[in-house]
């Protein structure tokens, strides 16, 4: 069942350091995935050139399509307007997963983009939040084995050099480590943890029933 997938992230190397393995995994099992990126990161450690560029790099080498918005790096605000960009992408990509920043984050962007994006995905039926560095209350319940695809998440975050050489937030030793706590407490050898805000498990493929059939079940139900 090929899925697509929206990852939402307020900066550049945000989606790629809370949930670049499993976008990877989903990649390998042929979903469809896009990276939304909020802002252009124009106030992080770096020439803003060089943060597309590196963002450009690293959602090639996770084989994911990266999308733009438009909003202001440290002035994003949970507002219609933040909403609507989410909206757009959720429509345009037909997502029925969405990943976003924890609303408990220390950094207002993380939070405004966490709020946003539950308003804007209030439709959708997989919600799911991802840990920042910056992230505070996290008490994840739903987890991705990332075994296979902790190298590809090193490997993507590598290509944001500005923040690889500037910011201690991504150090692939901190990024191995959190990947194989998450992983002790999923059972496998490494995870990315996730806090569902809404989560429905797709055992089959969605059934489009005949009303006839709805009202029988209706009647049996009623009987
Ligand atoms: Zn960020």
């Amino acid at each position: 069942m090929m899925r697509s997938v929206l990852a939402i992230g307020a900066h550049p190397d945000d989606i790629e350091l809370g949930c670049g393995g499993t976008l990877a995994a989903h990649r390998a099992a042929g979903d469809a995935v896009t990276m939304l990126v909020i802002t252009g990161g124009q106030n992080g450690p770096g020439p803003v050139g060089f943060r597309r560029a590196e963002a450009e790099a690293a959602a090639r080498n996770l084989d994911c399509l990266l999308r733009w918005g438009p909003l202001e790096d440290c002035a994003v605000a949970p507002d219609a307007a933040t909403v609507a960009v989410i909206e757009a992408a959720i429509r345009d990509t037909d997502a029925d997963v969405v990943y976003v920043h924890a609303p408990d984050d220390s950094h207002q962007d993380h939070r405004a983009v966490a709020a946003a994006a539950i308003s804007a995905a209030r439709h959708s039926r997989r919600i799911l939040h991802y840990r920042s560095p910056s992230t505070t209350r996290f008490e994840p319940s739903v987890f991705v084995d990332i075994s296979a695809y902790l190298n590809r998440k090193i490997d993507a975050l590598a290509c944001h050099h500005s923040q690889v050489e500037n910011s201690a937030m991504v150090d692939p030793e901190v990024v191995a480590a959190s990947a194989r706590h998450f992983g002790a407490q999923a059972r496998v050898r490494y995870a990315e943890a996730f806090v569902p805000a809404r989560f429905v498990w797709d055992l089959a493929p969605p059934i489009v029933a005949p009303l006839s059939e709805i009202s029988g079940l209706e009647a049996r139900v009623a009987v």
